[in-house]
């Protein structure tokens, strides 16, 4: 088994996404991810196949870490041309059957209520939607028919992966673990410079429980005992502890920073948000900087440090 790692540009965000393909030794072929739809993913992917001496047709499976446009993109015209199963988790499957045009939700209208609730102002609600609906290209709906389901604990025999369930980056993402070295791919659960961002998703009933579900999930890494980890962006991580620890520091000082704005007042979480991220950093930023507040209130409030209020629609944390 040998496996090849690339890079795939995404000049519009200014940072690469990763894919691997996994070549046994029959040339038998495993995708996990493969990059956004465009041509820089077509580009990577030709070359890796060439370097690898393998066709599209060897290509069996493509596994797919988690249901942002990043990682899973590219994945409909691959199974096309090469007939590879796709695998992904359940809770992450409806983001690549349908047509998406954002990577965060699949119906802007259902947002709303729950926008509300946060405490956005109806005005500004239709903007915020508006900048996240705005992904260059969208992706190519992929037919039920070639989906199969990723289930916890499950090992793939042909491609000699255990599969862990890792919610909270979203809530069907998934870790892959090589039955032969122990090497794991993390995808954006675990990265080596980044933060993961506890994304909230708008279906299901634990929208504030991200962060607690990601640190979960972490936890379950470290217990892989694994050496090296290939995540989503960025180079392979050879100290795994090292590299969780590191996240759990920066969480519990921000969850900390998140507990002194809210003092002794009430505040919704978009108020909370505006003072946790004072400055306007670009785009999908008012996504991301609201689902970084609402994963760290839900993960103050399972710990007894904050409690909610319900006035007029709208969600108030209070310290208790
Ligand atoms: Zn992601
Ligand atoms: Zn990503």
């Amino acid at each position: 088994m040998q496996i090849y790692e690339y890079k795939i540009p995404m000049p519009d965000i200014g940072y690469n996404a990763n894919a691997y393909l996994i070549k046994h030794k029959n040339k038998k072929s495993i995708l996990v991810d493969a990059g956004p739809n465009s041509p820089q993913a077509l580009d990577a992917l030709e070359a890796t196949l060439k370097k690898a001496e393998v066709g599209w047709d060897n290509i069996e499976h493509i596994l797919v870490t988690h249901g942002h446009y990043d990682h899973f993109g590219f994945v409909a015209q691959i199974a096309e041309r090469s007939g590879a199963l796709v695998w992904v988790h359940p809770a992450d499957r409806n983001k690549l059957t349908s047509a998406l045009k954002n990577p965060f939700f699949i119906d802007p209208e259902a947002a709303i209520p729950f926008l509300e609730e946060l405490g956005i102002q109806r005005t500004k609600i239709a903007g915020l939607i508006n900048e996240v609906v705005t992904l260059e290209g969208g992706t190519k709906p992929l037919p039920e028919s070639s989906i199969r389901s990723l289930s916890q604990g499950a090992v793939l025999n042909l491609s000699g992966l255990t599969i862990i369930h890792t919610p909270g980056h979203t809530p069907g993402s998934c870790c892959f673990q090589l039955v032969e070295n122990g090497a794991v791919f993390t995808g954006d659960t675990l990265l080596p410079e980044i933060i993961p961002n506890p994304i909230f998703d708008l279906e299901g009933e634990e929208r504030d429980l991200s962060l607690v579900r990601l640190q979960e999930s972490m936890t379950k890494i470290r217990l892989l005992r694994a050496s090296k980890a290939y995540p989503g962006h960025g180079k392979p991580i050879l100290s795994i502890d090292s590299a969780i620890d590191r996240q759990f520091t920066h969480m519990a000082k921000r969850s900390e920073q998140v507990l002194g704005i809210l003092g002794v007042y009430g505040l919704s979480t978009f108020s909370v948000t505006n003072k946790l991220f004072p400055s306007d950093g670009g785009r999908y930023h008012t996504w991301l900087a609201l689902s970084v507040t609402l994963g760290h209130l839900g993960w103050l409030r399972v710990r007894n440090c904050v409690r909610t209020r319900r006035n007029a629609g709208i969600v108030y944390w209070e310290a208790q």
